[in-house]
């Protein structure tokens, strides 16, 4: 099930906040870059994503819906919440993250990867979150001591947190069923709420001396024996069977093992520590594990977090990880500012679109500036073979290009080496400064100028002989490539040719195994140019290279159209 929750369908959180920006609420497809993934939707969870769309990140809740104290109808000791259902309370939180633009999904995160700069998030229902950072919030499992009856009674006869439900058999008759060394301390920690406590020996036998004499002092009484069957009373709230005798209870209370639900923090080896309460991984103040960009707050790290403890830890680490994600944008926009700063001192022009600091504030922005900035620049700085080719067999008189989507600007610095004049436009304000610096480098930075549009929305103002397109394919949703070619089309000269590359068949590598494409003919037919004869609609075979250098047989479709 899916229960993402449109900010539209929310009431309205404050009518006197901003709503969430563009920027702050993108489509939310699993391609789109988050600020943060939160692992884990209950009170840790929810608080972290709260102060995180306050603050108006992109935030994605993923959340199985298994909170630990699902098994109470009442929860205590929580500020403002005393005794309401412990479920009510993080329905009303869903509802508060979603009002403020936050996305909720029921799934179960099955890990949590490395990707360059970004934080990759995989889910049961087999998609992907890429992400600046991520709040590990899942939990964990209470493994309950192998009782008979002792199961059904979790959460209402039978509890465990003195705090949580001491009060409401203050002065009641107490058990506490002993499971190990810490057993006695949990007795007289209930001897502050009753002084009719009975501690249950079970399995872990009598204390020692000091220890039975210290129960004895305060009147708890010791029962020795293995308990063999536990069930709802009729009088009292609970009765148990201890060898052979029936003690009527008010309620029962034990430690279980605590197993956290850390998994998704392994994959990224998160340091770990042995605690008295068992293995947990280990974070700062602040919710920081070892990993860089990976947080963890509530029962995951802290087994004694109460509902109102997993609160604070998610909004103080949030807090600090928004901290963090300014400081990585001071450092993002100081990158940008020193290239450009460079450019102009060398000369280069940028023109049209948006100067490279200003947000586009678009889905396709989010994505290829994320993809960039964990790409190795030196990737895509070849021009495109088929191009190459393409145009040896044109024989074209060098003249005005316009190149779109050109990323690191392969084609774009090729061309202007033949001797064209080259407008390189991308959405990527990174792969921009690298057109210039690649440009410089080969010292054709005089005919290369830069623009960046998303180009699904505008053009740079030129008119051109050649407008060339190598692989401009997108996955993000909603994008409507073939308007920006149509509308790039008209921008060519009489008799001026439009060159398209596309991938025409999935590389093993490949972020998109089910993508399907058009034949060169369909192709050309789709695009529905206007004054314009198809001058060559074909695939051509090549051997591609992966990431990690692997090789691969895989299919251009390549279109060149001429303007009449
Ligand atoms: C019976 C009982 C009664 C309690 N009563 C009280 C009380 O009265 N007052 C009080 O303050 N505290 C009480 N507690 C403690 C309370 O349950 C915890 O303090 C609180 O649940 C901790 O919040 P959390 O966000 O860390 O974890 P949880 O509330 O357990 O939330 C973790 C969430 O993460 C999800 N999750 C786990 N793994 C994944 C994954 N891989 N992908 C996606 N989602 C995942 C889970 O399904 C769950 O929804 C009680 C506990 C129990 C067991």
């Amino acid at each position: 099930m899916d229960t993402t929750r449109p900010a539209a369908d929310q009431p309205a959180p404050d009518h006197t906040a901003p709503a969430p920006s563009s920027a702050t609420t993108p489509t939310p497809t699993s391609d789109t870059p988050w600020d943060v993934v939160v692992i884990g939707g209950g009170s840790g969870g929810l608080s972290a994503a709260l102060t995180l769309v306050r603050a108006r990140r992109r935030v994605l809740v993923l959340d199985a819906g298994a909170p630990r104290n699902r098994f109470a109808a009442h929860m205590h000791g929580v500020l403002g919440h005393d005794g309401r259902s412990p479920l009510a309370l993080l329905a009303t939180g869903r509802d508060e993250v979603a009002g403020y633009g936050g996305v909720i999904r029921t799934v179960q995160a099955t890990g949590v990867l490395r990707d360059g700069d970004a934080l990759v998030v995989t889910s049961d229902d087999g998609a992907t979150h890429r992400t600046r950072h991520v709040v590990v919030a899942t939990g964990l499992r209470d493994r309950l001591p192998d009782v008979p009856g002792l199961r059904e009674e979790w959460g209402r006869g039978v509890v465990s947190c003195p705090y949580c439900d001491g009060f409401e058999v203050a002065d009641g008759r107490i058990g506490v069923l002993a499971t190990g060394p810490g057993s006695p301390a949990q007795a007289q920690l209930l001897r502050q709420w009753s002084a009719r406590v009975v501690y249950l020996t079970g399995e872990v036998g009598l204390p020692d001396d000091a220890t039975r004499r210290a129960l004895d002092a305060r009147g708890v009484e010791v029962v020795e024996g293995v308990v063999e069957q536990i069930w709802a009373g009729t009088d009292s709230a609970l009765s148990v069977r201890v060898a052979g005798r029936t003690i009527d209870l008010d309620r029962l209370f034990t430690a279980p093992t605590f197993e956290p639900l850390d998994d998704v923090l392994r994959g990224l080896g998160a340091e770990r520590a042995d605690t008295p309460w068992g293995s947990f991984v280990t974070v700062d103040a602040a919710g920081r594990t070892s990993v860089d960009g990976l947080w963890a707050v509530g029962n995951v790290v802290n087994p004694a977090a109460t509902v109102p403890v997993a609160i604070g830890a998610g909004a103080f680490a949030a807090a600090m990880l928004n901290h963090d994600l300014v400081e990585d944008d001071v450092r993002r926009a100081l990158a940008v500012a020193d290239v450009e700063a460079g450019a102009a001192a060398a000369g280069v022009r940028t023109t049209g679109g948006s100067a490279a600091s200003d947000s586009l504030s678009t889905p396709s922005e989010a994505f290829w500036e994320q993809r960039y900035q964990g790409t190795d620049p030196a990737w895509g700085s070849r021009p495109n073979a088929a191009l190459v080719a393409v145009l040896g067999d044109l024989g074209l008189t060098p003249g005005r290009a316009l190149d779109l989507g050109c990323g690191h600007g392969g084609d774009a610095v090729w061309l202007a080496q033949q001797g064209w004049d080259v407008t390189a436009t991308d959405v990527s304000a990174t792969a921009l400064a690298r057109v210039d610096s690649a440009a410089r480098a080969a010292g054709v930075d005089a005919r290369v100028t830069t623009a960046r549009h998303d180009l699904t929305r505008t053009l740079p103002d030129v008119t051109v002989d050649l407008v060339t397109a190598s692989y401009f394919q997108t996955p993000v949703e909603g994008v409507v490539r073939e308007d920006a070619l149509r509308r790039a089309a008209a921008r060519l000269t009489s008799g001026g040719h439009l060159v398209l590359v596309d991938h025409g068949s999935v590389a093993p590598w490949s972020w998109d195994q089910d993508a399907t494409f058009p034949t060169p003919d369909e192709l050309a037919r789709t695009l529905g140019i206007a004054d314009a004869e198809v001058v060559l609609a074909e695939a051509r075979r090549r051997v591609a290279s992966g990431p990690e250098g692997q090789q691969a047989e895989v299919t251009d479709t390549v279109v060149v159209l001429r303007r009449a």
